[in-house]
């Protein structure tokens, strides 16, 4: 690229502090640099890491910062002075919440890159996908399967992509428990059922039963509220909801070595638990962000099962809309920005 066309601007939503709506603003295009990709943003799925993010439960070191991370689009041009890339201008690709790492450090040398001290994250620590234009290392953005529409493909991006960790964490269980139906456990469903596992899903005490329904039309053997029990005990656990009180619920459904793997960002604490439900070798771990090779292996798998995603389109002026639809759990499947 020459030197910036002080005219060409673009809309983005804009972070600019805890508990305020994003804002509407008119930014320059960012240009990439050496082994970065300029990026025309197609769509960008909502996720529920940008509420932690808005409601200040995960820090945004420096604001403003355009948020979105489960991004699709097209390479409108690559940096100056890049090297050989197999991504070139027009290819369709998708930018994922690890944005950068340094490469060298002990988990990056031992196929750990996910828990880098380093990391930099896409719409946390670089702008994100919430703008008619993104810039991302080039290293770090995933070819887009052909059989995948736009805005079908971007929740796979971080729904998917750290959903589909959870389920390796989850080892070879085949009754699974997911608490929380939301972009993630409507994504996996449809892997672990087409893995023959059994999937057991857990909806918000309460609330109408949409997601239960939804859970059940992908094939969950059971839906039922979280306080309830399920009719057999589970193998694993997977807790998408952020809410602690349902580690022990999950912990006393599972039977004897089974685990419960905590998949989101950031959870509300959790409760005080009797150790006898951990007993019996059953263990609590968390997953935290992704890998390259995570995002490889989801994206090759994806179109064989094939994953077919639910999705509600918003403008781009819409997305406060969105995120209060999320928070307030008034859609099925997930929620897609379309710039
Ligand atoms: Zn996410
Ligand atoms: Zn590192």
């Amino acid at each position: 690229m020459t030197e910036m066309d002080p005219a060409r601007t673009m809309r983005a939503m804009s972070f600019q502090a805890p508990r305020e709506p994003l804002r509407a603003v008119e930014v320059a295009v960012p240009e990439p640099g050496p082994g970065q990709l300029l990026i025309r943003v197609h769509a960008c799925a909502v996720c529920r890491t940008d509420l932690h993010l808005l409601d200040g439960e995960v820090e945004i070191a420096e604001a403003p910062r355009i948020l979105g991370h489960q991004i699709v689009g097209t390479v409108e041009a690559r940096g100056a002075g890049s090297g050989e890339s197999k991504l070139n201008a027009g290819d369709r690709v998708g930018v994922p919440w690890l944005g950068w790492t340094d490469g060298t450090c002990r988990c990056c040398t031992s196929g750990r890159e996910n828990l880098c001290p380093n990391a930099r994250f896409t719409g946390r620590d670089i702008d994100g996908g919430y703008a008619e234009y993104t810039v991302a290392d080039e290293r770090f953005c995933f070819p887009i399967p052909a059989s995948y529409s736009d805005e079908q493909a971007t929740p796979l991006l971080c729904a998917g992509l750290i959903g589909y960790r959870a389920l390796r964490m989850a080892g070879d269980a085949r009754r699974l428990g997911f608490y929380g139906f939301g972009d993630s456990a409507h994504i996996l469903a449809q892997i672990a059922r087409w893995q023959g596992r059994e999937v057991y899903a857990f909806t918000r005490p309460g609330a109408d039963d949409a997601a239960g329904d939804f859970a059940r039309e992908l094939g969950a053997v059971w839906a039922g509220p979280s306080d309830e029990e399920p009719p057999e005990r589970l193998e694993a656990a997977i807790v998408f909801a952020p809410v602690g009180a349902l580690v022990p619920a999950a912990l006393r459904a599972l039977e004897p070595g089974g685990t419960v793997v905590c998949a989101g960002i950031h959870m509300s604490d959790i409760p005080q638990f009797p150790y006898e439900i951990l007993w019996g070798e059953r263990s609590v771990r968390s997953v935290a962000n992704l890998t390259r090779l995570d995002g490889d292996e989801l994206l090759a798998l994806a179109p064989q099962v094939p994953v077919a995603t639910r999705v509600s389109t918003y403008p781009l002026e819409r997305t406060n809309d969105a995120l209060a639809d999320l928070r307030a759990g008034a859609f099925t499947g997930a929620a897609v920005i379309l710039p």
